[in-house]
């Protein structure tokens, strides 16, 4: 059979922090774990992509045009699929008393989109289908970015302009990027942080994002003060660097600075105000 050139989505779903997950950790619960992500994302592209290949870290995946005529519908799986990917790393997190380097970093784990559209050809060699082009080629060099760099995310969805064209929809919040790459030259990108849209369902109790804290914000300063246990998690959304204070010596900061103890009560008058908006 010939090969007709398509044109359709090309989506790519890459494991973040996979590489160096690999070289540090125990290889063999290190692919237990990995093998375990992978599938749930395999499971959820499929339900509405053609799956093209399983590049280890990667799970590579296409569909027509006329296959996906509704650009909302792509935009849900990709989500649907970090909300499953999440929910499963987590889920093994918890579940997992295994005190081996691999089953203790599978926080660090993390899930990266790339969607294009393009033109493509499946080759079909002794019954082994691959997708050519250099659409396919485009999609994986976008692999490597400078979007976490940029923008300290390290989950999230990167579409090509041609993409966004295509699906007639532009999401919220997105951040603009030329990325340049050689034979290929400049290509314009639209990212977007994956984060805040998963709302992770914890044992039936959905979690809800309370507030966001940045560089300079206190956290935690409540239950060191009233003695009772935390209202809420905190979850760094990129590498963060703390300075942690415990209760003997946050008290006897509060004794013997008068200023830290009204910083403090401004802060807390702040967020009893921000609570109850
Ligand atoms: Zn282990």
């Amino acid at each position: 059979m010939a090969s007709e050139t398509q044109h359709g989505y090309l989506v790519l779903a890459d494991i973040s922090g996979y590489t160096s997950y690999l070289a540090q950790v125990e290889l063999e619960h290190a692919n237990e774990i990995l093998t375990d992500l992978l599938a749930v994302i395999v499971n959820q592209f499929k339900q509405a992509l053609t799956i093209s290949k399983l590049e280890g870290d990667a799970v590579f995946a296409n569909i027509n045009e006329s296959g996906m005529p509704n650009g909302e519908r792509l935009l849900e799986l990709i989500e649907s699929t970090y909300f499953h990917f999440r929910r499963r790393r987590d889920a093994s997190q918890r579940q997992t008393t295994c005190t081996c380097r691999a089953c203790q970093s599978i926080p660090s784990l993390d899930l990266k989109f790339f969607v294009h559209h393009g033109d493509y050809i499946v080759q079909d060699i002794s019954g082994i289908r691959e997708l050519v082009g250099s659409d396919v080629n485009l999609i994986h060099r976008l692999t490597k970015n400078h979007i976490t760099e940029q923008t300290g995310w390290h989950a999230y969805t990167l579409f090509t302009d041609r993409t966004l064209e295509h699906i007639n929809i532009r999401p919220e919040g997105l951040h603009a990027q030329t990325e340049s790459y050689e034979h290929l030259g400049a290509i314009s990108t639209q990212s977007m942080d994956i984060h805040p849209r998963i709302i992770a369902s914890n044992e039936g109790h959905p979690e809800k994002e309370i507030a966001r804290r940045a560089a300079g914000d206190v956290v935690g300063e409540m239950s060191l003060i009233s003695g009772d246990t935390r209202i809420a998690s905190v979850i760094a959304l990129g590498d963060v660097r703390v300075l942690c204070i415990d209760r003997l010596n946050f008290e006897s900061l509060l004794r013997e600075r008068p200023e830290v103890s009204l910083a403090v009560m401004r802060e807390l008058c702040k967020r009893l105000k921000e609570r109850s908006n």
